[in-house]
């Protein structure tokens, strides 16, 4: 009979490119969260395009199916096998080359970290926008992918936004590579566009383009304490307004807050007095004494308005990097809870202090589970976490998860909100994509997926069942 990973195994032939032992696997079976794993016979290592190109052909030829993985911190189980799958590890395309100072592009390999890219053009006095909790693991290649968002959304956009050009393999082998610099380039369709946020289902990306920009003189923080979260949306419309270097509007309720600092050393709070919620806000300003004064003076502004009880502005960098600590310690202080029912999800911005209700309203339904609700005010996207409490059992908690997300997904539908704000949608909600695409919107993306990957060997049961 014949073995399909062996004849893989000969097709591929250098060992160096494969690792089979399940001490050698094991690390890359279970995701970030702990909470997606499965087993695989093989990962495949490449080095370069030409490796994927080959090893994607020789997969689609044997029917072998793939799930690609980068820094694996994805939180909805894409980037882990699932029913046998290999898995094709992008973390050697590592290479950063070819800054180009009059474009101020770069082009980066999918497996780059990234980290390394902020590491790479800040002697060049220049920055990557995008950044985001797991920037020491999360890879190019996987952040585009999911098109993942972070802090700066509000100004910059998602990764979507910063790619020039890029390279994908196909799952039959073909290198579709477009690694222009360009910024203007409308000659036919922009095909690169598909690829990203398409979750590793329609091709492989291996290399990128990515837009940098030059470092803006400084950045200022400060934490905000409001008295009425009903103020939510005023604060943005005001905060917009008054601040016009804004990069970023975070929203952390007090009851997170003390979670985190229980849970994470020194992702304390900077207020002596408490405040039902809080909102971490950061601006870039001109360098020196008279960038603070005039952040500090645009912030006063808003305690005239009486949307703000409180502030602490950041007098240093270090002091800076503690407000930031609180809000991005609260995903460790959530996973290292126990299990959580996790909804990345996105609503009109005038609409979050309604739809953090209806969680609260929802969560008190369910005896044993504590909301934490928080995240990316500025643009509308609620990271709303259902954890566990010691009081109740793993089993019956796993249970609820359907019915939960049904509730959290029917109350964004009726908002006209998205299922999946910036994480994507995985296997975690594949179910619910239905939540936010019309039939005939997933119907088109089912085709595009028969025309790129017609034997269905590209990360199988992700986004599309
Ligand atoms: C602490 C923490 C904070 C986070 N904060 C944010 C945040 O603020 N904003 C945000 O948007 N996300 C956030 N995330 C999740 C985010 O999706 C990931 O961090 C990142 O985008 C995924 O990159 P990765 O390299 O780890 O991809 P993986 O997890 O390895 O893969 C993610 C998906 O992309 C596919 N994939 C991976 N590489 C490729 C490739 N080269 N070609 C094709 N498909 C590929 C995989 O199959 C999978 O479906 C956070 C995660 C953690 C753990």
């Amino acid at each position: 009979m014949s073995d399909p990973i062996a004849d893989l195994r000969a097709a591929i032939g250098d060992p160096a490119l494969m690792l089979e032992t399940p001490e050698e696997t094991g690390a890359y079976t279970t995701d970030w969260t702990k909470k997606f794993n499965g087993a695989t016979p093989m990962v495949l290592r490449p080095r370069t395009t030409a490796d994927v190109s080959r090893m994607l052909a020789a997969c689609n030829e044997l029917g072998i199916k793939v799930v690609p993985q980068g820094g694996n911190t994805g939180v909805v189980g894409g980037s882990t096998p699932r029913g046998g799958e290999v898995v094709l590890s992008l973390s050697r395309l590592n290479t950063i080359a070819d800054y180009d100072p009059a474009s101020a592009t770069v082009v980066v390999g999918a497996g780059v970290v990234l980290a390394a890219v902020h590491e790479f053009v800040a002697p060049l006095e220049m920055e990557f926008p995008v950044d985001l909790g797991a920037r020491g693991q999360c890879q190019i290649g996987g952040m585009l992918a999911t098109n993942a968002g972070g802090n700066r959304v509000l100004r910059y956009g998602l990764m979507r936004e910063q790619v020039r050009g890029l390279e994908v393999v196909l799952a039959d082998g073909t290198v579709i590579s477009n690694l222009n610099r360009l910024r203007k380039d409308n000659s036919g369709l922009d095909l690169k566009q598909l690829f990203v946020g398409s979750e590793g289902i329609l091709g492989v990306i291996t290399q990128a383009v990515l837009q940098v920009r030059p470092c803006p003189p400084a950045r200022r923080t400060a934490m905000l304490a409001m008295t009425d979260r009903a103020a939510l949306p005023a604060l943005l419309a005001e905060v917009r307004a008054r601040l016009p270097g804004l990069s970023s509007l975070e929203v952390l309720p007090d009851d997170v807050c003390q979670y985190v600092s229980d849970q994470v050393p020194g992702a304390s709070m900077p207020f002596t007095e408490r405040f039902p919620i809080y909102a971490l806000v950061e601006e870039e300003t001109e360098a020196g004494a008279a960038g603070h004064d005039g952040f500090v003076e645009r912030l006063s502004g808003l305690f005239e308005s009486g949307l703000v009880a409180d502030a602490v502005v950041a007098e240093s960098e270090a002091q800076s990097a503690g407000l930031w600590h609180v809000r991005e310690a609260t995903g460790e202080a959530i996973v290292a809870a126990g299990y959580s029912h996790k909804f990345d999800i996105t609503v009109p911005q005038g609409e979050i202090p309604e739809f953090l209700d209806e969680m609260e309203a929802l969560a008190a339904t369910l005896p044993g589970i504590k909301p934490l609700l928080f995240g990316h005010l500025g643009d509308g996207n609620v990271h709303a976490n259902f954890v566990q409490t010691p009081e109740i059992a793993d089993k019956p908690f796993l249970a609820e998860g359907p019915a939960l997300a049904k509730a959290v997904y029917g109350a964004t539908r009726a908002r006209h909100g998205s299922v999946s704000a910036e994480h994507g949608i995985g296997t975690l909600k594949r179910d619910y994509l239905g939540y936010s695409k019309s039939p005939e919107e997933i119907s088109l993306m089912r085709r595009f997926k028969g025309l790129l990957d017609p034997n269905g060997i590209l990360n199988p049961g992700v986004m599309l069942d």
